[in-house]
């Protein structure tokens, strides 16, 4: 079981391609109110590769790699119970690890769990942040975190990234029998196609959202909702083609990762401290 598991990790692919997480990380910085700290709205510089970034630090290692890989998906077929149920049950990743280490060994992901994590650690920095606004110590704690969560946040505005079909339709043993490079042909080829002018009609200024983690099920519930469409796109060739309906598709999916972001910086600012 572990040789399969471990073939299991190495192959899963990746989340947007650099070029995605640039793109829509790039529309988040050109959606920022004047009320947001101006460190912040100046790091663009910053925020876009660091974005991008997470996809990169498998390379630093195994160790790196197998322990951090989880947290950029989740499949929902795989869980027991309805997304915002699951959370509610097992609020913190351990307690779902738990849960699953009594299971048959299918570990879902954790990227709610990561994506929850790094909005608590950005609210916290924020609020100290509050008290000492030119702290560069804590400024570099905000870029980092919050560079981070576009990262993750945008993972999960990537269909195949919440479905154990990630990159092809398997069966019940998991085996793919069709679609196989799915994934590339989406969040890779596709998005080359694609500019931040393609993802700016879909957003608007940030809004402070209500209960996160409500939002969040939401988003993820939403975005799986999905995932039938990328294959029918697929199914017609339209992804190889990059038909206008399939960058147009993709362009929307990168701009509700970007709004998501945007909601979860603006939230985590206004909430900071308080
Ligand atoms: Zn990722």
């Amino acid at each position: 079981m572990y040789a399969a598991l471990f073939i299991f990790i190495l192959g899963r692919a990746d989340a947007w391609w650099e070029r995605g997480h640039r793109i829509a990380t790039e529309a988040v910085m050109r959606m920022l109110p004047s009320d947001m700290p101006r460190f912040l709205r100046a790091s663009g510089d910053v925020l876009v590769p660091l974005s991008a970034a997470p996809d990169r630090w498998k390379k630093y290692g195994d160790l790196v790699h197998l322990g951090w890989r989880w947290d950029h998906f989740m499949d929902l077929e795989l869980l027991d119970l309805p997304l915002g149920k699951f959370l509610e049950k097992f609020p913190d990743r351990f307690s779902a690890m738990e849960h699953w280490c009594g299971g048959n060994g299918r570990i879902p992901g954790f990227l709610p769990y990561h994506i929850l994590e790094l909005y608590e650690a950005l609210k916290g920095v924020f609020g100290e942040l509050k008290e000492k606004p030119s702290d560069p110590s804590l400024q570099v704690q905000a870029l980092f975190f919050a560079g981070s969560l576009a990262h993750f946040a945008e993972d999960l505005s990537q269909p195949l990234h919440l479905t154990v079909h990630y990159d092809g339709r398997v069966d019940e043993r998991g085996v793919v029998i069709s679609n196989k490079g799915i994934h590339e042909r989406f969040e890779g080829q596709l998005v080359e196609h694609i500019d931040v002018k393609d993802v700016l009609p879909y957003v608007h200024p940030p809004e402070e959202l209500g209960n996160v983690k409500e939002a969040l099920v939401r988003a993820m519930e939403r975005s799986h909702g999905f995932v039938k469409e990328v294959y029918a796109l697929d199914n017609r060739g339209e992804l190889e083609r990059t038909t206008p309906e399939a960058v147009r598709f993709a362009a929307r999916r990168l701009a509700e990762g970007a709004q998501l972001v945007a909601d979860l910086w603006y939230t985590a600012w206004a909430r900071g401290g308080r």
